[in-house]
């Protein structure tokens, strides 16, 4: 079978995979074409791809030669009538967003492999594209608030006198949480942490984070590992004691969520309005409404004196090792779908493809899809 790399467009710099992770793919018996350019944003040439195997092609002979699709972003819409039945898309789908790509794409009876939607169990956790890419920018969000803070990190003793650590405060303790403790802990930070899931509470302790509580939390096994909407009680107290905590801190890295709703509102204008002028806010949940009231998406503002930074493509930043970890996350999915010889088959009687495969044979697959496009049927 032969699999397509290609290139993607606008501000994306990464690349579904890298020279090195083709060459992989290679050796899983896979003929590989690469669009001239596929690499570029995440620094890797042509030549590249070429000396680990592929072929560099335009992007019409990638798409129109290609079994496999490999690509961050879904391809553009009016690109769909160059796929034909049977091929099959690996992509981030962002289905919510992607909703009138996808059903043009079960209408061309394509195979759309949600990359966000890999099942969030143990067997899954090495093809896992969104731990991956939440690593990547909780540790970019601790390095850009660190370089946008007027003061130290660290406690500094000097012959100028000794300077007090910071005080980050981390609100949401999943796979961006826990990089953002690491990070802050490392350059030296006294580190605060809330999280509704009181399962976090012994890892955000064994990074060095100090677990801030709120009674009364509801969590649901049945979320698999995902927050849920809390009572209003609840939301008052935390909102209380977040207030009491932002003014203290000098720097604040939101991240909590909650799939396929808007990110809980955790600091309102009046917390930021009492944090120390020249403190640093960095929403990562900023796509999806942001955690603090004032956040607004893909941009940095600043409110009395607190820089408050809403991005959410810290992935394209640090293009490199973002394409690194996707393409391993890649392959390792692509393992559990080729046979010996080479051929790829998703099976939908395997939990991780039946929760993956959004589209395929022109229906509807994926339970969280169909959930989160409240579709019933066709
Ligand atoms: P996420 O991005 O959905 O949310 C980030 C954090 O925000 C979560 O910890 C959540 O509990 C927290 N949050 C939500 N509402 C909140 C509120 N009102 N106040 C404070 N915090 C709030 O989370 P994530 O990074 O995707 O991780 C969720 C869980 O899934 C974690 O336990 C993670 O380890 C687990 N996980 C498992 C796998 C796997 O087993 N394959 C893969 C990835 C993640």
């Amino acid at each position: 079978m032969t699999a397509g790399i290609l290139r993607e467009s606008g501000s994306e710099k990464r690349v579904a995979l890298l020279p090195g992770e083709t060459a992989s793919v290679i050796k899983m018996g896979l003929k590989v074409l690469a669009e001239t350019g596929a690499g570029e944003g995440a620094f890797a040439t042509d030549a590249e791809y070429l000396s680990a195997g592929a072929t560099v092609v335009t992007r019409k002979e990638v798409i129109t030669g290609a079994d496999l699709l490999f690509t961050v972003n879904p391809p553009l819409a009016d690109e769909i009538t160059l796929f034909r039945e049977g091929q099959i898309i690996f992509t981030v789908l962002d289905p919510v967003i992607n909703r009138d790509w996808l059903e043009k794409a079960r209408i061309r009876r394509l195979t759309v492999l949600a990359l966000d939607l890999v099942p969030r169990i143990t067997r899954a956790q090495s093809m896992d594209i969104l731990s991956s890419m939440a690593t990547v920018a909780g540790y970019k969000a601790v390095l850009e608030a660190a370089s946008l803070l007027p003061r130290f990190f660290p406690m500094f003793m000097s012959a100028a006198g000794t300077i007090k650590p910071s005080r980050v405060l981390i609100l949401g303790a999943g796979v961006a949480g826990l990089q953002a403790i690491a990070v802050a802990r490392k350059l030296g930070a006294v580190v605060e942490v809330f999280d509704v899931r009181s399962a976090v509470k012994d890892e955000v302790k064994s990074l060095g984070g100090k677990f801030i509580e709120v009674e009364g939390a509801k969590e649901d096994a049945a979320a698999g590992g995902y927050a849920v909407e809390q009572s209003d009680d609840f939301k008052r107290k935390q909102q209380e004691l977040i207030q009491q905590r932002a003014a203290a801190a000098d720097v604040i890295i939101a991240t909590a969520q909650i799939p396929g709703r808007r990110a809980p509102v955790l600091v309102l204008k009046e917390t930021v309005a009492r944090m120390k002028p020249g403190s640093v806010i960095v929403d990562l949940a900023a796509s999806t409404g942001g955690n603090c009231e004032l956040t607004e998406n893909g941009r940095k503002v600043v409110v009395s004196g607190v820089t408050i930074v809403g991005k959410s493509d810290y992935p394209a930043a640090m293009s490199s090792d973002a394409s690194r970890m996707f393409g391993n996350n890649l392959i390792n999915l692509l393992k559990i779908m080729t046979d010996r010889e080479g051929n790829v088959k998703p099976d939908l009687s395997d939990e991780i493809v039946a929760g993956t495969t959004a589209v395929s044979d022109g229906e509807y697959r994926s339970p969280r899809v169909k959930q989160l496009l409240d579709i019933k049927q066709i």
